[in-house]
């Protein structure tokens, strides 16, 4: 069966399809509809006229709220079969395919509760006048989204862009087009006015390419890889239009020798090989004080050898496949690199699983390299698998030098004992998000974003309503003379 894409509030068939693979398994998890030049042109139009007439943006802000929280109610009730789909389509854990469409729901309760306590700001006149600041919607919103968490990015996206008072064209990864498709289905059915919402999928350079630069689209919101983003970077630029652009990342997980090294071994071990690496997040270097690198790395080694690799379905697997074998092929190059060009010394993985029930899927062991210099293309590039390399430090400086010394700056990790020293480091690293004896603990709530190459504003959090809404100042002069200040004759 082919799903159809989805525009003017319904499901709508096109000739052209595109197919996702199951990756435990090869077998196709889902063919639908993409669309085209022509069919982008024609939905994004669709799109705008439908956002000109619609009462959506004049609605007051706890009417909206209203039904961004059916919405989220309405992913709450789908959960179970939309966590399915997802692993279907990404390969990965049912159990964090849950999670995440949770966090969808989560998004949407978020910005309904932050929606209705937005307020309109009075500013300082110059003048006998009353000045305010009011937030505006911008029209059409492109949300581009990559495969790896598609339905709670799609989330995350989308509704702070509805709850600004936008339509939303959602163009999701072509190896996992089915989320988005359910998102908008459960939105319309929800009360989110049906025109306003339309998937298109396709691939990324056709209809990826020809929604970003559609003249209707007034915003980009973009979440995958760096060159990618810089690409639509320069579209958006050319046509003065904004980019939020969540790109890459390398991300330094650091261990000084005054940490709980146990705490440190599991955070260690689940921010790399948690979702098998690929999350824009993963602590992907180890920086390791050198007093204690020798065992702490042979316990990471141990951790990754002891990793369950397995079906995404099966309730004890700690990972899963990969996106496609495509992509471990990639993953794998990296580390013969690692090994042969760049005095790499495996400690752990390094191949793919021998089971022979997985020899379909994308499958690869957790992999611990060390021995590397952190000019090497594994401690350099994002990898975006479960390859972890592993960098001795002297001290707090060199800490500080090996983590900033790198193109991205999305997260990092730091372990210690003492609280000084780790809001030290914490402030001195060039990182959108630090966790600081903890790692990957995101909320909604807290900005999201990267320095350097990892991307371009904030999204989530309070002001993650204003990215999708431009700032308006209106000013009410008035006749009346300024009244006297107390005691002024
Ligand atoms: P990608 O950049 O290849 O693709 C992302 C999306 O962009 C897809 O929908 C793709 O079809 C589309 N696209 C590709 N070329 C385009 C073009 N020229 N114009 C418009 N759209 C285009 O990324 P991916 O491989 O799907 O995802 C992995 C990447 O995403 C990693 O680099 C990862 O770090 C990043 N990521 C970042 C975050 C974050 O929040 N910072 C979160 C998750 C993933």
């Amino acid at each position: 069966m082919v799903t159809p894409l989805w525009v003017r509030g319904q499901a709508e068939k096109t000739d052209e399809t595109i197919t996702s693979i199951n990756p435990a398994d090869g077998t196709i998890a889902g063919t639908c509809c993409a669309a085209d030049a022509r069919c982008v042109d024609q939905a994004v139009r669709a799109t705008h006229d439908a956002w000109c007439r619609s009462d959506w943006p004049h609605r007051l802000p706890h009417e909206r709220a209203r039904v961004l929280a059916h919405v989220a109610d309405a992913l709450d009730g789908a959960r179970d079969t939309l966590a399915v789909h997802q692993m279907r389509d990404c390969g990965k854990p049912l159990a964090e395919c849950r999670r995440m469409v949770t966090a969808a729901a989560g998004a949407f309760r978020y910005y309904a509760a932050v929606l209705e306590c937005e307020e309109t700001e009075v500013t300082p006149p110059r003048g006998p006048s009353v000045s305010m600041t009011v937030l505006e919607p911008l029209g059409v919103v492109a949300l581009v989204t990559p495969w790896n968490s598609p339905i709670m990015l799609e989330g995350q996206k989308a509704a702070p862009a509805l709850a600004a008072g936008n339509a939303v064209v959602i163009k999701p990864s072509e190896e996992t087009p089915h989320l988005a498709l359910h998102l908008a289905r459960l939105c319309v059915e929800a009360g989110v006015p049906p025109a306003l919402l339309t998937v298109l999928p396709g691939r990324g350079e056709t209809t990826g390419a020809a929604v970003v630069g559609h003249p209707l689209v007034r915003m980009v919101s973009f979440t995958g890889g760096t060159e990618t983003g810089r690409a639509i970077g320069r579209v958006c630029a050319e046509k003065i239009i904004p980019a939020a652009l969540e790109l890459g990342g390398k991300s330094p997980h650091i261990v000084f020798e005054d940490a709980d090294l146990d705490r440190a071994l599991d955070a260690v071990t689940a921010g790399i090989f948690g979702s098998a690496g690929q999350s824009c997040v993963a602590g992907s270097r180890l920086l390791v004080q050198a007093s204690i690198a020798e065992p702490f790395i042979a316990r990471v080694a141990a951790r990754a050898d002891a990793l369950r690799v397995g079906p995404p379905d099966h309730p004890d697997t700690a990972m899963g496949p990969l996106i496609s074998t495509r992509h471990r092929d990639r993953v794998e190059s990296y580390i013969r690199i690692a090994l042969r060009d760049d005095g790499g010394r495996l400690r752990a993985g390094g191949g793919r699983p021998d089971d022979p029930a997985l020899a379909a899927g994308a499958y690869l062991r957790p992999t611990v390299i060390d021995g590397l210099p952190n000019t090497a293309r594994c401690a350099q590039e994002e990898i975006f698998g479960p390859v972890l390399a592993c960098i001795p430090f002297r001290d707090e400086d060199e800490a500080i030098e090996l983590a900033n010394d790198t193109v991205f700056g999305l997260a990092a990790g730091i372990w210690s004992g003492s609280f000084d020293r780790a809001w030290r480091v914490g402030r001195a690293i060039q990182a959108g998000s630090v966790w600081i004896n903890c790692y990957k603990r995101s909320s909604i709530s807290a900005p999201f974003g990267g320095f350097k190459d990892s991307g371009l504003l904030r999204e989530k959090g309070r002001q993650g309503l204003r990215l999708y809404g431009g700032l308006k100042s209106i000013s009410v002069g008035l006749d009346a003379p300024r009244a006297p200040a107390r005691g002024e004759a």
